[in-house]
């Protein structure tokens, strides 16, 4: 690269001395690999290598990298203004991006609290929830009811509501609120309902039932904590007691929003709106943090009629313009293109694709919804050995624990499905039989 001032080496060199990595320690050998350029599905090394990315940097970058369009908003954005406060100002992309998440949003959701970041989106959701009881003074009802193997960010709040062993709970509980867990469905998303499955959940929701505020989940996919599929009737029955009952229920759309499973949000599989739901990660296309904490009408309304009379909370960067630039075109295009379709063939190539590690000794199960592909292995991956061995294989996979997982981005064409897929296949063999 011509306008790099470091060496590979040094580069490599300098990032081990001084920069945290996420979920990392600086002790580490576990190597990182510098990228110098990416474009459409591809990363570039800046040894000139190129890797198909078959994680979209985390679920975001759905259209891709180096867009045209979504660089042409962001630079249409910028000549105008990169940001302004939010306090008593405001402006078109914010207003624009609010109109939008609010038609496409299962209904009933009426308000948007944007934010930085997905974890700041959780926050939100917690406090509104915390809100709406102590304005009507049912202070008692401040505790969350929520799966085990949930993620939910890496905040206080969040954290109070990820799984509770892989959340690390035990290092940080004296500054964390307890909340109540139950196990996580393990039945898949087809499996036939019974209701059995739900009886731990029913029984533990209505002997608390006067000290919850919210039931807390990802709807239908768990996502980082586990990678495991769920049957929408529980949601369906969560809705029925949460209705009953006067709790209210938060959806984490973070992961899931944005078609990844096949609808535009995974509540959707249920035909149910949730009274909180945040999203995050694909909303800009993976260019820029932006997310958003969106309410019903009678959770705002409530907030607000009673004390303090407003929500508490507003970040400094709330609704940077050019975040909202990007959101608003990669919403665009998003919607303008036939991506129910274009989910399904992902859907399809990765079941075909991934079917074949099912026949690979220490795989424990396959398993495809929408444009998510997951290999879970019997045993946790030794990622210093096994990291190097994808970026060798042309294919950015970044497993976690047991897990081998690709959501790749939406622009994926058959044969670069067809390409993760047998990079995933050649590298699980690899690895796992010798
Ligand atoms: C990634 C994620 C978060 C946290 O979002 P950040 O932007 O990393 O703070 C929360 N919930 C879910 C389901 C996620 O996948």
């Amino acid at each position: 690269m011509t306008d790099s001032t470091l060496s590979e080496s040094d580069l490599i060199a300098l990032d081990r001395q001084l920069v945290w990595h996420p979920y990392s320690s600086i002790n580490s050998a576990t190597p990182v690999f510098p990228i110098s350029a990416a474009q459409g599905i591809h990363l570039e090394r800046s040894n000139g290598q190129r890797m198909i990315d078959g994680m979209s940097s985390w679920w975001s970058a759905i259209h891709g990298y180096n867009h045209p369009e979504m660089n042409d908003a962001i630079e249409r954005q910028l000549g105008k203004m990169a940001h302004v406060m939010f306090g008593g100002l405001t402006h078109e992309p914010a207003v624009q991006l609010c109109k939008t998440l609010v038609e496409i949003s299962p209904k009933g959701l009426d308000h948007v609290f944007i934010s930085d970041s997905g974890s700041v989106a959780m926050e939100v959701a917690l406090k509104m929830a915390l809100q709406y009881f102590h304005a009507q003074g049912l202070t008692e009802k401040n505790t969350f009811l929520t799966f085990k193997n949930g993620y939910h960010g890496d905040t206080f709040g969040a954290m109070s509501v990820c799984d509770p062993v892989t959340g690390m709970h035990s290092i940080f509980s004296g500054n964390l609120k307890q909340n109540i867990f139950v196990d996580a469905p393990s039945e898949g998303f087809d499996a036939p309902w019974q209701d059995e499955n739900f009886a731990q959940f029913k029984s533990t929701f209505l002997a608390n039932k006067e000290t919850l505020a919210a039931v807390v989940l990802e709807p239908i996919v768990q996502g980082t904590g586990g990678m495991r599929f769920y049957s929408p009737q529980y949601l369906r029955e969560i809705r029925a007691l949460c209705d009953e009952h006067q709790v209210l229920m938060i959806a984490d759309e973070i992961a899931t929003g944005f078609g990844r499973t096949g609808k535009l949000f995974a509540c959707e599989h249920a035909q149910i709106s949730p009274d909180i739901m945040a999203v995050g990660k694909a909303l800009t296309g993976g260019y820029l943090s932006l997310a958003a904490t969106l309410c019903s009408q009678q959770v705002a309304q409530t907030i607000c009629s009673g004390d303090p009379g407003i929500f508490m909370h507003g970040p400094t960067f709330m609704g940077n313009p050019l975040a909202c630039a990007a959101a608003n075109a990669s919403l665009a295009l998003l919607l303008q293109q036939p991506w129910q379709s274009q989910i399904k063939l992902i859907e399809c190539e990765l079941i075909e694709g991934l079917n074949a590690c099912k026949n690979i000794g220490g795989v424990e199960d396959v398993r495809v919804l929408g444009a998510i592909g997951v290999v879970e292995l019997k045993t946790a991956v030794d990622m210093s050995r096994i990291q190097p061995m994808f970026v060798e294989r042309g294919v950015w996979i970044r497993p976690f624990g047991k897990l081998v997982y690709t959501m790749p981005p939406f622009i994926c064409q058959r044969e670069d499905i067809v390409e993760i897929c047998s990079g995933i296949f050649d590298v699980l063999q690899a690895y796992l039989e010798n």
